[in-house]
């Protein structure tokens, strides 16, 4: 008794310190140690709406939401209900239920270009797969993706972000064998003739490229005028399947995503985080041909025991359907994520500083550089010291932003105009303290 007592009073130093024993870093994914940053992750208990509250009873207004999936802030409601509802009927079968069939409804009615889709558990399972079926479709063999993109942890994306179009990639991480590495080419985000001149040097062996139509794994960054255009007038040129990864900014930038704010089409779309709720989910889909090679319709395998699991679908669809049914979710986020952006660009003005802030919809960044930022090199001209004193003054005030300068933040329903204005002022403050001023 006396331990078990013990263990639920533990700090989040002393869980820190027992984690490190025995998971490696202290964390189950890396972006959640404060490596970045300096000093020790937070250890949560519970959320409720805008606010997390860490096993030492501090209270944190949230902008990292679960690293996107709480859109509607923290244990909403609807999603709960929902959920509650569904656990009665067992945790799995690994058998069809109705729910999967409503949800692919769901998805193909949201998202515009997707025909037919497949739920996985993770958005790494979707992009992983998704190129899989890319390569089963064209017969060939390479990818194309852009340096700072990030699609998951699968073997192909894990490949240098400074490797050349035109030269073979180099392995990111050990572990990723030489040979899968040559078939993936980089190129920098936001550079029509990059992609271009990596088609020609490899004629009709792309199966695909893909891309995060915005980029939000190097902090935000927007696609420049017509270039997401640019790209599918190439694809389709070159016959190469262009797969748009909106794990992040699927039903979150719209309700149709990236694709539908932008209004291209893309041959597949692979999404997660929002899709879940807060439970591990994901899903690749595209136009009914290319979706069709996938087993046991087509010869391309993928599986999954927990695929489309009915507590996962519940919470998922429950959220789903809220913001379909929702529009002017947009709209409130848009509006908080303009004051909240807005303001920050402004104090950082005030004091000299002319950091750069870009945003689209309810994805943002303020990066701790005057260098417009359009892709990975000009996000890399950060003072990243100077943003690590800024996130921990935000922690200390009670605002919990992404331990990195190379993540975006995201912005909950949750978060009201008093809300910004605590934002804001806390902002104020950490700005100065970071800069001595
Ligand atoms: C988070 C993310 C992934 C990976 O999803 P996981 O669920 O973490 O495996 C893939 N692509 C993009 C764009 C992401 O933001």
């Amino acid at each position: 008794m006396q331990q078990a007592t013990d263990l639920n009073l533990a700090t989040s130093d002393q869980l820190f310190t027992r984690a490190k024993d025995l998971i490696p870093g202290g964390v189950n994914s890396p972006v959640r140690a404060f490596r970045a940053v300096g000093g020790h992750p937070v250890f949560m208990k519970s959320a409720q709406g805008a606010w997390l509250t860490d096993v030492d009873g501090n209270r944190y207004l949230d902008f990292i939401n679960s690293w996107g999936p709480m859109i509607l802030g923290h244990a909403p409601q609807i999603v709960l209900e929902a959920v509650q509802r569904a656990l009665p009927d067992s945790l799995s079968f690994g058998a069809p239920t109705r729910r999967e069939v409503e949800m692919a409804e769901l998805i193909c009615d949201m998202v515009p270009s997707v025909e037919k889709v497949r739920l996985v558990n993770s958005g790494t399972e979707a992009t992983m797969s998704a190129i899989r079926v890319a390569r089963g479709y064209t017969g060939r063999d390479k990818i194309l993706k852009f340096e700072g993109c990030y699609h998951g942890h699968g073997d192909s994306f894990l490949i240098s972000a400074g490797s050349g179009a035109l030269t073979l990639g180099t392995p990111d991480s050990p572990g990723v064998t030489e040979s899968v590495a040559k078939d993936t080419l980089t190129v920098p985000y936001n550079d029509l003739g990059a992609v271009e001149q990596a088609i020609t040097a490899n004629p009709n062996q792309i199966a695909a490229i893909i891309l995060e139509p915005v980029v939000g794994n190097i902090g935000l960054v927007p696609p420049a005028d017509g270039y997401l255009q640019g790209l599918r007038e190439l694809c389709t040129k070159h016959g190469i399947v262009f797969i748009f990864d909106e794990v992040m900014t699927g039903f979150r930038l719209a309700r149709g995503g990236a694709q539908e704010l932008f209004g291209i089409q893309p041959d597949m779309t692979t999404l997660g985080k929002i899709i879940g709720g807060g439970m591990p989910v994901g899903a690749y889909g595209g136009r009914a041909e290319i979706m069709d090679q996938v087993a046991p319709a087509g010869k391309v395998y993928q599986a999954g025991t927990l695929s489309g699991n009915p507590i996962a679908t519940a919470a998922g669809m429950a959220q789903l359907r809220y913001l379909n049914e929702h529009p002017e979710v947009y709209e409130q986020l848009e509006r908080t994520s303009a004051r909240l952006a807005e303001g920050t660009y402004e104090i950082a003005a005030e004091l000299g500083l002319n950091y750069t802030v870009n945003r689209v919809g309810s994805m943002w960044s303020v990066f701790f550089t005057q260098q417009p930022v359009t892709d990975l090199a000009s996000a890399k001209t950060s003072d990243l010291e100077a943003f690590g004193r800024y996130f921990r003054a935000m922690l200390n005030r009670g605002v919990y932003l992404a331990p990195s300068q190379f993540e975006a933040l995201f912005v909950s329903t949750a978060v009201t105009d008093d809300l910004v204005d605590f934002y804001l002022s806390a902002c104020r403050e950490s700005m100065r303290e970071a800069h001595g001023l």
